[in-house]
């Protein structure tokens, strides 16, 4: 499971995260939810070692992380689906895929079966099959973003981070992608999701957290924060 205790972080001076504490049991899928700005995305990179903590702990089942490499972290099992299109451009589809899983490697050795997960990713994402020759920098915006995802899953992580999984997406691709979240999830996957759509996120999830300018202002069951009144009117549109 992922442990983060009083969790300061920033970008020089700046402070972004003021003291935040996250667990992420095993199995579950836990949402941080929060308006734009108050320091999400900046838990992610924190917990993946993209920028430094300036104090506070972060441990994955139960080993210290925080101060780690983000390469070390990954090899770890903590795998990042970072906000955007972060993929390799130039690569085909399958070859994207597989530098996921390199993190994975000693050697010349992976650790479990690479190609018996390669074809599970492409099972979990048909569009990617289908195009699993295709340069990675060819596909829509929205085929890039599953395939960060994807890539992640080759990790075959610990915990996943996903940024915005739905950024940037039809509709209809938005419905794909909690599905996908839900098959994750029903195969064990231990999740910690970032979400504009926090209804979406909330019905997905166990547990949720509410981030306010850097500190967790509420937290609790996720069918609980669904119905609770501060949330509804902040962010589930007053409904
Ligand atoms: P959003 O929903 O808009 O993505 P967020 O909750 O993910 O928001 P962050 O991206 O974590 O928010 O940003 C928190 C604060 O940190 C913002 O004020 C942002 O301007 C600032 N920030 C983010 N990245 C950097 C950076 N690389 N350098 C300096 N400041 C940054």
């Amino acid at each position: 499971m992922l442990k983060i205790d009083q969790l300061h972080a920033g970008y020089g001076k700046v402070e972004v995260l003021h003291g935040i504490s996250i667990e992420v049991p095993k199995g579950q899928v836990v949402t941080l939810i929060g308006s734009n700005g108050a320091g999400k995305t900046t838990t992610m990179r924190a917990v993946s070692g993209m920028i430094a903590p300036s104090a506070g702990q972060i441990s994955l089942n139960g080993r210290r992380i925080d101060g780690l490499e983000s390469y070390h972290i990954a090899r770890l099992g903590l795998a990042h689906s970072p906000e955007g299109r972060r993929v390799f451009a130039t690569m085909t589809v399958t070859d994207n895929l597989r530098l996921g899983a390199f993190p994975r490697y000693t050697g010349a050795r992976p650790r479990g079966n690479v190609e018996a997960d390669l074809e599970r990713a492409m099972e979990l994402f048909p569009r990617l099959k289908e195009r699993r020759q295709q340069l990675a920098g060819t596909l829509s915006g929205g085929e890039q973003q599953m395939l960060a995802m994807a890539r992640a899953t080759m990790l075959n992580p610990e915990v996943v981070l996903l940024d915005e999984p739905s950024m940037g997406l039809a509709p209809i691709l938005v419905d794909e992608v909690f599905k996908i979240i839900e098959r994750l999830k029903s195969q064990g996957v231990t999740m910690l999701l970032v979400e504009q759509f926090a209804a979406a996120a909330l019905a997905v999830a166990d547990y949720g957290y509410v981030l306010e300018n850097g500190r967790i202002s509420l937290h609790g069951p996720a069918d609980k924060l669904r119905t609770d009144p501060a949330v509804k009117a902040a962010y589930l549109g007053g409904g």
